[in-house]
């Protein structure tokens, strides 16, 4: 049975005129965004913004995370034409800021962060100036896959923790807290100049201790942008939602985040990974477009 949400999660979603010429845009290229695929509430404001989270490698994951509504199953080959369609839909929306993420490829030898750099130096030679930010999958621990991705040099480097390490179980089994961790910390390693992001989701069961247990670790890797949101459950199918977190106590997390030392906290119920990132790295960084 569905949960009665509560009305701060209750949005009407405003389709804008814009929102339907890139969703027309994205079609004829043959893109996948998970601003749509997530039916994220927030797609009107950012491509508004000129922001918008790519999907490469497929909509079909190799993993089984409990709380995520992308089909798993067997992927489809890699697309060799999708880092110049991504860089050509980036171009013909004048994107200021650029989220390419993926599923998980367990299936692909370098977990497909091959086909990452590949992205990403098709945006640089096709955008310049462009903000680009990648929402990695853990390659498995790879280091080597990592360093392709670092090598190309993106702005942004984020990682999901997703949820506390006492869920990873029953919530993403396929997934590992410590080896999440150490990526996002090899990437600091490997090249200091990028800066690192991480979000995790409340209402899946965490306590209070919990999430500042994680938080805690995520500074002790010293990752600079953070992001916490409320879980809402894709369908009846997946995991329940346990709780509905109080916006008051998202903005305790927000003000927590700062004061241990995270360049950027966005905490509150519809923040998403990708939301408002062209604003973090503007305001952390002075680079970047974020229309006020
Ligand atoms: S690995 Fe990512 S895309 Fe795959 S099921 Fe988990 S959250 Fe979804």
């Amino acid at each position: 049975m569905r949960q009665r949400k509560p009305d701060w999660l209750k949005v009407k979603l405003t389709g804008t005129e814009e929102m339907a010429r890139v969703e027309r845009m994205l079609r004829n290229l043959s893109l996948h965004t998970v601003c749509e695929e997530a039916k994220c509430p927030n797609r009107a404001e950012c491509f508004g913004k000129k922001t918008a989270t790519f999907m490469i490698l497929g909509s079909t994951c190799t993993r089984n995370c409990a709380f995520c509504a992308v089909t798993k199953g067997k992927p489809s080959p890699v697309n060799p034409e999708e880092p110049f369609r991504v860089a050509d839909a980036a171009r013909r929306l004048d994107l200021r800021h650029v989220v390419i993420t993926s599923v998980t490829r367990d299936d692909l030898p370098d977990g497909g962060a091959g086909h990452f750099a590949k992205v990403i130096n098709e945006l640089r030679e096709c955008s310049g100036g462009i903000v680009i930010e990648v929402l990695i999958p853990d390659f498995c621990g790879d280091e080597k896959a990592l360093l392709k991705v670092v090598q190309a040099g993106p702005d942004i480097i984020n990682h999901n923790v997703e949820t506390v390490p006492r869920l990873y179980q029953v919530i993403r089994p396929q997934a590992n807290y410590q080896r999440s961790l150490q990526l996002l910390g090899k990437v600091k390693e490997m090249d200091s100049a990028i800066h690192t992001k991480s979000g995790l989701m409340l209402g899946l069961g965490e306590s209070r201790e919990e999430v500042g247990n994680v938080l805690q670790d995520l500074r002790d890797i010293d990752c600079d942008f953070l992001t916490i949101g409320q879980y809402l459950a894709p369908s009846d199918k997946h995991y329940p939602v346990q709780e509905f977190v109080h916006p008051a106590v998202f903005e305790e997390w927000g003000k927590t985040g700062l004061n241990m030392g995270f360049k950027y906290a966005a905490s509150a119920p519809l923040v998403r990974s990708s939301y408002h990132a062209g604003l973090m790295y503007r305001e952390i960084t002075g680079q970047g477009y974020f229309p006020s």
